[in-house]
């Protein structure tokens, strides 16, 4: 498989002024020197607690916001230096799906117009001809085409999500990154906009960013996982072999902390311990080492190098107990 996005060495801080009379500089680092590949049709998960900086991530690689540094490739082009109309052209091929579909449509847009318009800019379609495609994309992903002259309010949460896929779709992109696409909806939905989302993945041959914290989502979707702590990558590997078999400590308490299916198995897992630390503060050495039940006196001190996993196409890990 070729790699379609490589995304190498990332990382965004966010500097502001804190604190009075003597206000200070604080630099949160929420996104470190992060490196990972996607293939064609392939589904990578980011996975990791609220605040670990995967939506960040997300959202620096498309240049939603701006990184402070790294390099991204999409099929080997520059995205990080495009400009004008080579930054439209790659951003049509890197769709984005919101978690709250509600507050990324325009309550006084008609579901149309929504749909229509990213034609319009892209010169895909217009009048006539791109009311059709809205009207096949509405009905691709599982809502009446009549639904075009509809508003966002008269929709539920999971059919809001489904208009949320059909307006990536209308560019016609190779990638598309779900930044927690079900992580708002009831349970019961959830299932269903999954096998929507894996679905449209196999018709169209697309490719998947999928950044959730709920380690069964990444599982039933994805091939491949980072699991991100603090900023940083800190496992990576086939889903299969992360989610069953993870070598970072805290891989392995996302493991032991995520819903098993099997209740004899229920009530007797640790939960995750400890708070995630501040992204303005990380810890020196390993940044989970104060939470880390398997931490030495290196760990305070040396940040761990990456480490390849045993076997061919394993993946690797960041933690002293592998290196
Ligand atoms: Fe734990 Fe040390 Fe590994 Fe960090 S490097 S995860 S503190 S054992």
């Amino acid at each position: 498989m070729s790699p379609v996005l490589e995304v190498t060495n990332l990382r965004k801080h966010f500097v502001s002024k804190k604190g009075f009379p003597t206000p200070r500089t604080v630099t949160v680092r929420a996104v470190e020197d992060i490196s990972f590949t996607i293939n064609q049709g392939e589904a990578f998960g980011l996975v990791g607690e609220s605040g670990c900086g995967k939506s960040t991530a997300a959202r620096a690689l498309l240049r939603l916001i701006e990184p402070d540094g790294g390099s991204v490739r999409w099929k080997g082009e520059d995205v990080l230096a495009a400009r004008g109309p080579a930054l439209k052209a790659l951003r049509r091929r890197m769709q984005i799906v919101f978690q709250d579909p509600y507050s990324s449509l325009d309550p006084r847009q008609s579901i149309g117009s929504a749909l229509i318009e990213p034609m319009a800019v892209h010169g895909i379609a217009e009048g006539a001809e791109a009311r059709r495609r809205a009207g096949a994309l509405l009905e691709e992903v599982g809502l009446p085409a009549a639904a075009l002259d509809r508003f966002p309010h008269e929709f539920s949460g999971g059919q809001r999500q489904r208009i949320g896929i059909a307006r990536a779709l209308t560019v016609e992109p190779e990638l598309i990154v779900a930044d927690e696409p079900v992580s708002a909806l009831d349970v019961s939905v959830q299932a269903q906009v999954l096998l929507l989302m894996q679905e449209l993945r196999k018709r169209r041959g697309l490719s998947f960013l999928f950044v959730s914290h709920d380690l069964s989502v990444i599982r039933w979707f994805c091939d491949r996982v980072a699991v991100m702590y603090l900023g940083r990558i800190v496992e990576e590997g086939p889903a299969a072999r992360v989610l069953a078999n993870p070598l970072h400590p805290y891989a392995q308490m996302l493991r032991d902390a995520s819903p098993i299916p099997d209740p004899s198995r229920r009530g007797v897992l640790p939960r995750i311990i400890g708070e995630i630390p501040s992204a303005a503060n990380p810890p020196p050495g390993c940044p989970f080492h104060p939470r880390c039940i398997h931490a030495m006196p290196q760990c305070s001190r040396d940040m761990p190098a990456w480490t390849s996993a045993e076997g061919q196409n394993q993946g690797g890990v960041a933690c002293h107990l592998h290196g």
